[in-house]
C-alpha cells in the first residue's frame, strides 16, 4: 500500500517505504544479509544494487521509512548517531565556523571540539534559546548551525522556525538533532531546518538493543553530498540493525504516546513532591519555553529533569534505591532509566560549563518508559524516601 503525506503518522510508520518482498510476498522487509550482488555481465546489475556499503534493500526500506516520518524526501542511515553527525561536519572545509548549541549531547560536543577542530573547523557555543545571541554570532565564516531541542539534560527549547529565518538570511545550513522529540512530536524540516539528525539508538529504536543514526533532508543537492560522504567514509549500519529499526518504527507512535502520557503524570506528581526542589518538563507551565513547546511540538516527550532537595549524597541514594528506573546512561527505551548527569553522561563537560548550564549535583534525569505509570510513581516515591 502506497502512503502519502495525508495519511496518519501511524499509517506511515507502518507502511512508508515498505512493500511485500517481490520474490516471496513476505510482508516484512527481509534481512538482505549480503555484501554483494551478482551481475549479469560486467557492469550490468540485475536490480538496483551492486555493493552493500553503497546500498542494501533492507537499509533502503528503513531510509525511506524514516525520511517519510520526518516529512523529508531523502533518508540516510549510519552506524551511530555520532557517525551521522560527522558526515554533516564533512560538508565543511578548513576555516569554516559552526554555531553549536551550548548544551548539545556530550559526544557531539567532543566531535566538534576535539576531532573537527583539528581539521580547522572552529566551533562557537551559543545559547540557542537566545535569538539575539544567534544573530550576533553570525559572520561570513559561519557555514552551519547545529542545535538540539529539547536539550539534554535541561530540556531547553529552541525556536527552530525563528532560527531557520536567521540561517536562511545568511545562507547557512541549519541542522537539528531531533533525537529527544522524534518525528512523532516535532518535524524540523517543516519548520525550516535543512537537515534532521537522529540517534536512532534512543526513541526510534526504542528497545535499548541497537546503536544507529540517521540524516534526513528535502534538498536533493545536499542529499547527494551527504550520500557521497556516506559511501566514501563507510559508517553504514549493519543489515540486522536496519531490520531491528524497521520493526521499531512501526510502533513509534504508540510508544511515544505512552512515553508522553507517563511523563506528564510523573512530572506533575514530582512537581508537588516535598523532596523535590524543581521539575523541568516542557509540559509544565513553569517551563520557561512552555508556550514555544506547545507551538512547536505535538507533545512534550518522555524526558524529565529534576532537582532534588539535598546534594550529591541524596541524589546518589535515590539512584541506588529505584527498582524499575534502572540506573544507566542512554534514554528512549521502553524501560525507564534514571541517571546522574554530573557523574555519568555529562562528566566530560568542564565543571564551570556544567555550573553555567545548571547541571548541579542534585540534578537527576529520568527517561520515562512505558511501564504502568502507578508502578513508576510508587518506585520514585520509595526512592525519594
Ligand atoms: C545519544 C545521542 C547522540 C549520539 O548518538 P549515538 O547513537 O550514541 O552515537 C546524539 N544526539 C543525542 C541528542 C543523543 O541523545
Amino acid at each position: 500500500m502506497e502512503v502519502s503525506k495525508n495519511h496518519d503518522f501511524g499509517t506511515r510508520a507502518i507502511h512508508a517505504g515498505q512493500r511485500p518482498d517481490p520474490t516471496t510476498g513476505a510482508i516484512m522487509t527481509p534481512i538482505y544479509q549480503t555484501s554483494t550482488y551478482v551481475q549479469q555481465s560486467p557492469g550490468k546489475i540485475i536490480g538496483e544494487y551492486d555493493y552493500s556499503r553503497a546500498a542494501n534493500p533492507t537499509r533502503a526500506a528503513l531510509e525511506a521509512n524514516l525520511a517519510d516520518l520526518e516529512g523529508g524526501r531523502y533518508g540516510l542511515c549510519f552506524a551511530s548517531g555520532v557517525a551521522a553527525t560527522g558526515v554533516v561536519l564533512h560538508l565543511l572545509s578548513s576555516g569554516d565556523k559552526v554555531l553549536l548549541g551550548d548544551d548539545v549531547y556530550g559526544g557531539t560536543n567532543r566531535l566538534f571540539h576535539r576531532v573537527f577542530a583539528q581539521l580547522g573547523i572552529e566551533t562557537v557555543l551559543v545559547d540557542m534559546t537566545d535569538l539575539d545571541a544567534v544573530k550576533s554570532a553570525m559572520d561570513e565564516r559561519v557555514k552551519l548551525v547545529w542545535l538540539e531541542t529539547p536539550t539534554n539534560p535541561t530540556l531547553k527549547i529552541a525556536d527552530i522556525e525563528a532560527i531557520s529565518e536567521i540561517t536562511k538570511a545568511n545562507e547557512v545550513i541549519l541542522a537539528v538533532d531531533n533525537t529527544f522529540a522524534t518525528p512523532y512530536l516535532q518535524n524540523p524540516l517543516a519548520l525550516g531546518a535543512d537537515i534532521v539528525c537522529h540517534s536512532t539508538t534512543k526513541y526510534i529504536g526504542g528497545h535499548s538493543d541497537s546503536i544507529g543514526g540517521a540524516l534526513i533532508t528535502n534538498d536533493p543537492g545536499l542529499h547527494e553530498r551527504l550520500k557521497f560522504i556516506q559511501l566514501s567514509e563507510g559508517a553504514v549500519p549493519g543489515i540486522m540493525e536496519c531490520f531491528l529499526l524497521l520493526r521499531s518504527t512501526k510502533t513509534l507512535h504508540v510508544r511515544m504516546q505512552r512515553h508522553c502520557e507517563n511523563a506528564e503524570k510523573i512530572a506533575a506528581h514530582l512537581d508537588a513532591h516535598p523532596k523535590v526542589d524543581k521539575v523541568i518538563y516542557p509540559g509544565l507551565e513553569s517551563h520557561p519555553q512552555h508556550e514555544l513547546a506547545k507551538k512547536q511540538m505535538s507533545g512534550f516527550g518522555g524526558m524529565i529533569t529534576i532537582y532534588i532537595k539535598g546534594g550529591l549524597e541524596e541524589s546518589q541514594l535515590m539512584l541506588e534505591k529505584t527498582r524499575f528506573f534502572a540506573c544507566a546512561e542512554s534514554l528512549g527505551g521502553v524501560e525507564s532509566l534514571i541517571e546522574h548527569p554530573a557523574i555519568m553522561t555529562h562528566a566530560s563537560v568542564p565543571a564551570d560549563q556544567r555550573a553555567k548550564l545548571g547541571i548541579s549535583d542534585n540534578l537527576v534525569r529520568l527517561s520515562v518508559g512505558i511501564e504502568g505509570v502507578e508502578d513508576l510513581i510508587a518506585d520514585l516515591d520509595q526512592a525519594l524516601g
